[in-house]
């Protein structure tokens, strides 16, 4: 297809939007992707629209060609389906409510489980009619606490979300692995640089999951990856190669109490006492909320330890605690449980539950807070039994980590990513809470085993452009990107104009999109707007260049090692073919 700047909305501007921080947000207000309507909310202007499109195009193939079937379910939503799995309550203020005019309950979907496992439960009764794979590419709405990064974390956007069906847990295995290979296929086409990476599968029932991540120093999430294996975690989720156990000492030094005044942080015990960091047990208060028996929440405040040189990952601790949260103690629960200020607390004569890191309980002649302000105890050693405790994998993955895969030494390299998707097996969760039952082929009625798998697709227009932009614009893949060509003709007289007519037409005719910027602009304006919107071949006419009956081609990211200012003059009778050639790679 053929736009002509002239005649389309594509209000490019110089400045930097202020309050965009991350590259995707600046680039796609000054290019004129997107506009923001509201907190989290933007409108797709036509060329924001068309690289979601293309995107979503490349999802659509993939996931017919996977197996799954398109449905599309009602982002409006009566609050029945949520109440029956307990996600009207759950989901808290994320959850956009509404009342109808009647006053009845409803609101919209920031994912849809319950809609489909109804939509299956009505219609699938028997064994035969499985497994299926249903997928829509919908609006979602989630109130997120902190919309941020324009369309990377909207409070209205477009996610593909598919629900695998299968008789047993073997049947969803299967299922799952086909999507894990749609996705590769999905963000490999996008020219996305991804992670697989293992996930915390959180509260709700999943037993593997995985999320894809993209890439970028500008991510939120922080991944640990091994250079040696395959192996890549969320660092919420990576585990840690467990201790080699050294032969201990003939000899272990006796606790001893020292004095410590005003050195509360491990830095400042470390270098008071004269100790490396990983000498120290630190010892940190938390604040345990769990599940009574009844409805009611019990807490209890429990000791968590790790090395000195080592971070607490508290989706771990809560994991091996079976909490459903937990947070830290404030300084007056500190008080209360070890009659110290903050930084003085240890395991030995601690009352409370303790649970100590794998990499904590090893360590010979440690030092620890004496549960006394300004005193710390020496010679703490947990195989003497100075202390009794649980011991867990409690510590945060880091870079320089062993990978607990291959076992490469100093394994670990860590990285940013951004969540693009994320594939889960659910299991009978929502399958039994809703009675989405179907018959065996001996009879017998069980519930179906489910797996549900996502796309931010609207996420991944902002991802793209974090890992494809320089200083002067975006640069797009050839996959995605909003037109391949960027036409400019450099004089609105009749022989250029023909000419730029003629070859934008053959272009056309072989399938290649065009944005000609017949504009009455200076050169430089017109490049400038080219490098910002960033398609990925610009082709110019101008009078010296049809002197020569040619125009100059240039790529917008050309091959490393070659000059980016370099272009090529192509005679115009040969130009359409050329440059359908460099679209379809
Ligand atoms: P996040 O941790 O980033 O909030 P999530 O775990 O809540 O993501 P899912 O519920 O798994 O996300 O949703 C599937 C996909 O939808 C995510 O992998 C992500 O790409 C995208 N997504 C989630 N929330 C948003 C949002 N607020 N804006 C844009 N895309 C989103
Ligand atoms: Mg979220």
């Amino acid at each position: 297809m053929i736009q002509r700047f002239t005649k389309g909305l594509l209000p490019t501007v110089k400045e930097t939007p202020a309050d965009a921080t991350n590259a995707s947000h600046k680039l796609l207000l000054r290019g004129g992707f997107v506009r923001q309507v509201g907190a989290g909310i933007y409108n797709f202007l036509p060329l924001g629209l068309r690289v979601l499109r293309k995107i979503e195009n490349v999802v659509r193939q993939e996931m017919d060609r996977s197996g799954a079937q398109e449905v599309l379910m009602p982002a409006l939503l009566p609050a029945d389906y949520f109440r029956e799995t307990g996600r009207w309550d759950l989901y808290g203020d994320v959850l956009l409510r509404i009342k109808d005019r009647k006053g009845g309950d409803y609101h919209l979907g920031p994912t849809h489980e319950e809609i489909v496992t109804d939509m299956v439960r009505r219609e699938v009764k028997s064994y035969r009619q499985l497994p299926l794979n249903l997928y829509q590419i919908q609006t979602k709405f989630r109130d997120e606490p902190r919309p941020r990064g324009g369309i990377m974390r909207g409070r209205e956007f477009t996610m593909k979300d598919a629900y695998s069906f299968d008789v047993d847990e073997a049947g969803a295995v299967t299922s799952y692995e086909t999507m894990r290979e749609a996705y590769k296929r999905i963000f490999t086409r996008l020219g996305l640089t991804f992670r697989i990476v293992q996930a915390d599968s959180g509260a709700i029932g999943g037993k593997t999951s995985a999320e894809f991540q993209i890439l970028a120093d500008s991510g939120e999430d922080a991944i640990v990856a091994c250079t040696h294996c395959d192996y890549a975690a969320n660092v919420e989720a990576a585990e840690v190669a467990a201790p080699v156990a050294a032969a201990p000492p003939a000899t272990l030094e006796a606790i001893t109490k020292v004095h410590t005044p005003g050195k509360g942080g491990i830095a400042d015990v470390a270098a008071f006492l004269k100790r490396g960091a990983d000498q120290f047990v630190k010892s940190l208060l938390y604040v345990v909320v769990k599940a009574g028996p009844g409805a009611e929440k019990t807490t209890e405040v429990v000791m968590a330890c790790v090395r000195g040189d080592h971070e607490v990952n508290e989706i771990k601790l809560q994991n091996a605690l079976g909490a459903l949260e937990v947070h830290l103690a404030s300084e007056a629960d500190v008080w209360k449980a070890t009659s110290a200020k903050v930084g003085y607390a240890g395991p030995v004569g601690f009352a409370g539950k303790v649970v100590v890191d794998r990499h904590a309980a090893v360590i010979v002649d440690a030092v620890t807070g004496a549960n006394e302000t300004d005193h710390h105890v020496t010679g703490v050693n947990f195989s003497r039994g100075d202390y009794q405790a649980v011991i867990a994998d409690l510590r945060q993955a880091a870079e320089g980590d062993d990978c607990p895969k291959c076992g490469t030494k100093g394994g670990f390299k860590a990285y940013k990513g951004i969540e693009g998707g994320h594939i889960f097996i659910l299991g009978t969760h929502y399958s039994s809470k809703m009675k989405c039952h179907f018959v065996d082929e001996k009879g017998a009625e069980k519930p179906i085993v489910m797996g549900c798998y996502g796309i931010g697709v609207s996420r991944l227009v902002a991802s793209a452009v974090e890992q494809h932009h320089d200083a002067d614009g975006i640069r797009w893949p050839m996959a995605i990107a909003p037109y391949h060509v960027y036409l400019c003709t450099l004089a609105n007289d009749e022989a250029t104009t023909a000419a730029g007519q003629a070859l934008a037409s053959a272009l056309e005719a072989q399938g290649v999109d065009v944005l000609w910027d017949d504009r009455d602009e200076r050169p430089g304006v017109k490049f400038k707007d080219a490098d910002l919107i960033g398609c990925p071949i610009r082709v110019t006419i101008g009078k010296k260049t049809l002197d020569q009956q040619a125009c100059e081609l240039k790529l917008r990211n050309p091959a490393p090692g070659t000059d980016p200012k370099a272009f090529e003059l192509v005679p115009l009778a040969d130009a359409a073919t050329r440059i359908a050639g460099l679209v379809r790679g």
